[in-house]
């Protein structure tokens, strides 16, 4: 596989929080000029087989993946993981007991929301639900347009459903070591998602990236949808420092919600390792 693919690793199906299916994920992203594609749900690979079997029937090459939901140093970290085996137990009764918890949690949301002024907030977002247990805060984002509480989704992330204001309840997610070693024993590489987006100190940082690898994870998100060019260039940096393979992909949802399209991102830099490197045996 050459280092300039148009590989987009990273992506949600209705089996978590986007809304397309991973039938039509696959027709878009060959439609966009993706070459390697991976579905990524939150803590959920249901959509795995599915997303293989569209992939092939496009000639579009795959590789299995999924975004698990950590709790680091007090925050919320995504990692993702690519190319392992789907059908193992260890990963599957990981994701299981990780996604337990969303109902209740969801259910919490509800009830802030509804002291706010804004009642029926659990119907109204298992409505968009498309996997019962995979209710998230995007779902109860798109409630919240769906009723002209916000404007879009956007808004919505900026007023509610995040620390400090209405509608945000605190959870505790996986272990840092635990979904790394659930990816990496089921012959798959881990990847820290959108390292961007997180609000750690710089040690806090540091000590993410170093915990991480110590745990057996080899890649990070460089070019992604929740980074700007100049973090492109921050997080190849990283890569290099830590001896990290590089990532790219979209983070697409919805053609309505997201900013990048699948297949849209410029290539990785030619100086870094592409995570597709480590994985040439994983891919279908
Ligand atoms: P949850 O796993 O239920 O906490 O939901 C997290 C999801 O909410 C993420 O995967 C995003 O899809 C969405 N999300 C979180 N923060 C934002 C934001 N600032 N803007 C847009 N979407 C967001
Ligand atoms: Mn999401
Ligand atoms: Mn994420
Ligand atoms: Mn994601």
């Amino acid at each position: 596989m050459a280092p300039f693919l148009n590989a987009d690793l990273h992506c949600h199906s209705v089996v978590s929080d986007g809304t397309l299916t991973p039938e039509q994920l696959a027709a878009r992203a060959k439609a966009n000029g993706v070459e390697l594609w991976a579905l990524t749900d939150h803590d959920e690979v249901g959509g795995q087989l599915r997303a293989a079997a569209a992939a092939r029937e496009h000639g579009l090459h795959y590789l299995t993946g999924v975004e698990i939901s950590v709790t680091f140093a007090g925050q919320t970290v995504h990692i993702v993981g690519l190319g392992f085996d789907a059908a193992d137990p260890r990963l599957q009764t990981g994701l299981n007991n990780t996604r337990g918890g969303r109902d209740q949690r969801a259910q919490e949301i509800a009830a802030q929301l509804a002291q706010v002024g804004i009642p029926n907030a659990y119907e109204g977002a298992l409505k968009f639900v498309g996997n019962p247990e995979l209710i998230s805060r995007t779902h109860f984002a798109r409630f919240l347009v769906e009723s002209g509480v916000c404007q879009d989704t956007h808004e919505v992330f900026r007023n509610y459903l995040v620390e400090g204001k209405p509608g945000y309840i605190p959870h505790r997610w996986a272990h840092l070591k635990d979904a790394v070693q659930w990816i990496t024993e089921c012959g798959g590489a881990a990847v820290i998602a959108h390292p961007a987006r997180y609000k750690f100190s710089a040690n806090e940082e540091y000590a993410l990236f170093s915990e991480f690898k110590t745990h057996g994870g080899v890649g990070v998100e460089v070019v992604t949808g929740s980074h700007t060019p100049a973090e492109y260039a921050i997080y190849a940096d990283m890569a290099k420092e830590f001896g990290l393979a590089a990532s790219r992909g979209s983070d697409f949802h919805s053609p309505e919600e997201s900013h990048t399209d699948l297949g849209s991102l410029p290539y990785l830099s030619g100086q870094l390792t592409p995570i597709w490197e480590l994985l040439e045996h994983r891919i279908q």
